[in-house]
């Protein structure tokens, strides 16, 4: 089975313009490492229209583009965004198409209902995972809003965006209720807990091992480190080593690597006792502009470079199990 286990759709603020600057932000690193804009001053409007990223943005991700962009893909998981502000601009999920069945305003309070839509119009393709910010309306509201979305939307696991949000995961006040209803709802938890190229994002709360209170603390919580705790991913496979409970997904990493980095990346997550059965392949697709096919080849393809990195090949089960089948089994859909 292959599984996508990091994407997003829809989009994340009801204005074009609000969109393509918080876009550009989040791809001025990538745009510059890749020559197509100048790296030591900020680029005019001339320069961001001919780097690709025109005023205009990108199209808004529906349904039949993820689809689109995921042939052979059995499942995907879509992710919300819990309502945050941004420059004092209420951010998240929202339907601004008129894509999903929902009705009223587009507005990021009802993240969790434009995923459910979504899987409701497609439950053989895509996974719904909601999100919550304790921060927004307090953790009550928070905690709430986590039942509802399980109970009465059906999502199958929630998000979390600590560093984007102002709060630590460890935060008994803010955290804990969370990670406590999580638990008692027998959802996994999905946490951004890796680096941002968003400006304001708080790098101090997105150390991967701020996690291992919610390790100590709620035993039967399944918890999903996203993007493998990059550019902490020692940290990250380590909390994967001591929590019995603890994966992670690879989205990120996976495009920056090289097929021979992936392999080396694959061996040393092994030997430093992390089965990679606790591996999901992702792509936070459609950020960034990543391409779930060259990704998933990209994996299936590591084993082309065992002999020049002097290892013995993955074995493909294990490939196959980071492709899609681990997931399957977290979930329980084999
Ligand atoms: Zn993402």
């Amino acid at each position: 089975m292959l599984i996508d286990a990091h994407t997003h759709i829809l989009s994340l603020a009801d204005d074009t313009e609000f969109n393509t600057a918080y876009g550009r932000e989040g791809s001025l690193c990538i745009y510059r490492s890749h020559g197509r804009l100048p790296a030591h001053r900020m680029p005019t409007e001339e320069e961001w229209e001919e780097s690709g990223y025109g005023k205009a943005g990108f199209p808004i991700t529906g349904p039949d583009a993820s689809i689109a962009a995921h042939p052979g893909f059995d499942k995907m998981v879509i992710l919300a965004v819990s309502p945050q502000f941004l420059d004092g601009k209420l951010i998240g999920t929202v339907d601004t198409d008129g894509i999903t069945d929902v009705p009223g305003p587009a507005i990021p309070e009802k993240c969790n209902d434009y995923i459910a839509a979504i899987v409701r119009g497609n439950p053989d393709k895509f996974i719904g995972f909601g999100s919550v910010n304790p921060n927004y309306r307090g953790p009550k509201a928070a905690v709430e809003e986590l039942d509802r979305s399980v109970r009465e939307l059906g999502l199958s696991g929630v998000k979390l965006y600590p560093m984007y949000q102002d709060w630590s995961p460890a935060d008994p006040i803010l955290g804990f209720p969370i990670w406590e209803k999580a638990q008692e709802l027998g959802i996994p938890v999905m946490i951004h807990q890796a680096g941002s190229t968003r400006i304001d994002a708080r790098m101090e709360y997105a150390r991967p091992a701020l996690l291992d209170a919610i390790g100590r603390h709620f035993r039967d919580l399944r918890v999903i480190i996203a993007h493998c705790g990059i550019p902490w991913m020692d940290e990250a496979l380590f909390m994967l080593t001591k929590h019995p409970n603890f994966y992670t997904e690879i989205s990120y990493y996976i495009a920056t690597a090289t097929e021979e980095e992936l392999l080396r990346f694959l061996i040393h997550a092994e030997q430093s006792f992390v089965p990679l059965e606790k591996i999901f392949f992702g792509t936070d697709y459609p950020g960034f502009l990543y391409d779930p096919v060259a990704l998933m080849k990209k994996l299936r393809n590591v084993n082309a470079h065992a002999d020049r990195v002097g290892c013995a090949p993955i074995p493909e089960s294990k490939l196959d199990g980071i492709a899609g089948d681990n997931f399957a089994r977290l979930l329980g859909m084999v």
